[in-house]
């Protein structure tokens, strides 16, 4: 128990530091995991570990961070959250990688520099014998939530006053019970350099109140997902056949839902991983070079009848506020694996920097490099307009990312999208007894203490020890599971970990993926990677009679 003691006695909260937009949630679960509030008042800068907005830093945020410190948001990653951005890149990786990888984005024109091509392309249809002509959907770049947008099949009904996508509609949408909905799936990126990136398993299923019907066009509760146009519809509240009340599901239940219908599903969520993958690897190159940010993104994604997942849109901030109580159910976890998945650990060094904390005390800090640098309102869609914004964040950092990744043989088993054991040691035995011990035992105490801290003048130094580590070792030491914290481990067998809580790693999936991405980004191989492991994932032949299987199950 001397061990016990001596942590009680040097153990102090992570600190956290929330711009005012930032929804409560997130104070909600950091306050649970006993962390305290930065009072920009009585603290230093320096004395927060974990800095949260909803809009993006500035390069000099970005070059001031000390290694103790963490950022939600990298540098220009605008460039795939704001819609005409995203279309542009795609449109350039498919130029550059071919259709048959890059073809999951609907054909876009952005408007109105792209008046002349879109009437050519909408003529050509038009012309073209025995061809039904696209629906298209007309979205402002500067909106989100749903709020501009409008669905036409013929060009006289196509206005627009502002800078717009018009996109190709996906007009036959795989419907639960009639209705048609998308996949809110959460992505966190942990490192740009080298790429780490992990998917959520559980999410948002969004539904349209209404029944979808292609003949009514201007009915907003039948066409789009947005749960912030659905929640005033007629229907939100009503028990829906095959749905229930409100709009939205689990991926929980979606996949029960799969499974009672007898889809495999898995094939379905591989797909969505190299969306996800290949989108990211249209920006990758051109994220400056930052250290301790990671990003959560929302990737909107829409199914079709044939079971091809489509990708809408790349939300920056995703909506993070909890109107349901399903929204309690995911966000909140979501959020508590992003600590998780953050990994702030105390070393020996806090020990030495015990009672530090005041400003003075800071100034000898010893600064630690981190072994490895490192995520929108009601909607599930954006709460930071700005990020439909040209970012201002245009020069590459000076901040030199301090991460060094060496390694072995890449362990195929510890990565995968099978299920694994939990391999992640969930919290060090130093985070583990922190939070525990700085833990309210009840949100309300939480605010209480958090206040008579304030109120006594008692401050909460920073970690200047506190590192981030997101490598796992070999699979051996996968084996010794918590009997072992990460940060005994030698960097040469650092691997990313291939979960945590409900984090799946998908990037890297392999060795070779690994390798391309560690000294500056070689797309060229990463993506002759991903064609490969699609390859393997896609029989020939077997997609097609199982789609039609599905889909005539479904209806
Ligand atoms: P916003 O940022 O305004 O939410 P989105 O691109 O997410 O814009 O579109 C809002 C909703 O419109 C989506 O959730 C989806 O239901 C529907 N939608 C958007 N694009 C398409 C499309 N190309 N095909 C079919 N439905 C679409």
């Amino acid at each position: 128990m001397a061990y016990d003691h001596d942590a009680e006695d040097i153990l102090k909260p992570l600190v956290f530091r929330l711009h005012e937009s930032v929804p409560e949630a997130v104070r909600e679960v950091l306050l649970e995991r006993g962390w305290s509030e930065f009072d920009e008042q009585e603290q230093d800068e320096a004395d927060w570990n974990l800095y949260w907005q909803n809009s993006p830093f500035r390069m000099t945020d970005h070059r001031s961070i000390k290694p103790w410190q963490r950022l939600n948001h990298y540098p220009e990653t605008v460039r795939i959250t704001r819609k005409d951005y995203l279309a542009r890149h795609l449109k350039r990786m498919k130029g550059i990688y071919g259709p048959s990888l890059y073809e999951f984005s609907p054909m876009a024109f952005i408007m109105p520099n792209d008046y002349v091509k879109f009437i050519a392309e909408y003529t050509k249809e038009r012309q073209s014998q025995g061809r039904k002509p696209s629906y298209w959907i007309c979205k402002p770049v500067g909106l989100s939530r749903g709020r501009g947008i409008l669905i036409f099949q013929d060009i006289k009904n196509f206005v627009y006053d502002c800078m717009v996508i018009v996109q190709k509609y996906i007009s036959n949408p795989l419907l639960i019970s009639g209705y048609k909905w998308d996949l809110r799936l959460y992505v966190c990126v942990t490192s740009f350099c080298p790429l780490t990136v992990y998917t959520y398993e559980e999410g948002l299923v969004r539904f349209a109140t209404e029944k979808f019907d292609l003949g009514s066009l201007d009915n907003v509760y039948a066409h789009l997902t947005n749960t912030s146009i659905n929640k005033f519809g007629a229907s939100y509240k009503k028990n829906k056949e095959g749905i229930g009340r409100g709009c939205k599901w689990t991926f929980s239940k979606f996949r029960s839902y799969l499974r009672s219908h007898e889809v495999d599903d898995l094939l379905l969520w591989r797909r969505i991983h190299n969306i996800v993958m290949l989108t990211l690897l249209a920006i990758t190159p051109s994220v400056p070079l930052t250290s301790n940010c990671f990003e959560l993104f929302g990737f909107d994604i829409l199914i079709d009848d044939t079971f091809k997942p489509w990708l809408l849109e790349v939300n920056y901030s995703p909506a993070l506020r909890l109107d349901c109580s399903i929204d309690r159910t995911v966000k909140k976890r979501l959020l508590h694996d992003i600590i998780e998945l953050l990994n702030y650990k105390q070393t020996d060094t806090l020990r030495e920097n015990k009672g530090a904390g005041t400003k003075a005390s800071y100034a000898g800090r010893t600064h630690i490099p981190l072994t490895t640098p490192g995520e929108n309102a009601t909607d599930d869609a954006p709460d930071f307009l700005a990020s439909r914004q040209e970012s201002e964040c245009t020069a590459t950092s000076a901040v030199q990312s301090l991460l060094e990744v060496t390694g072995g043989t890449f362990k195929k088993e510890a990565i995968g999208m099978e299920k694994m054991a939990r391999t992640h040691p969930r919290k060090t035995r130093t985070s583990q007894l922190r939070e525990r011990m700085n833990r309210p035992k009840t949100s309300s105490q939480s605010k209480a203490v958090s206040k008579s801290n304030q109120l006594s003048g008692a401050r909460h130094p920073a970690h200047a020890s506190v590192q981030v580590t997101h490598w796992l070792p070999t699979t051996e030491l996968c084996n010794y599971k918590l009997t072992i914290p990460p940060y005994f481990l030698s960097t040469k067998d650092k691997r990313p970990f291939p979960r945590v809580g409900d984090f799946v790693l998908i990037f890297p999936f392999n060795d070779a993926a690994l390798e391309a991405s560690r000294n500056g980004i070689d797309v060229k191989s990463i993506i002759q990677e991903i064609h490969k492991l699609m390859n393997k994932q896609l029989p020939p032949g077997q997609q097609k009679v199982k789609k039609r299987k599905d889909y005539l199950t479904f209806r």
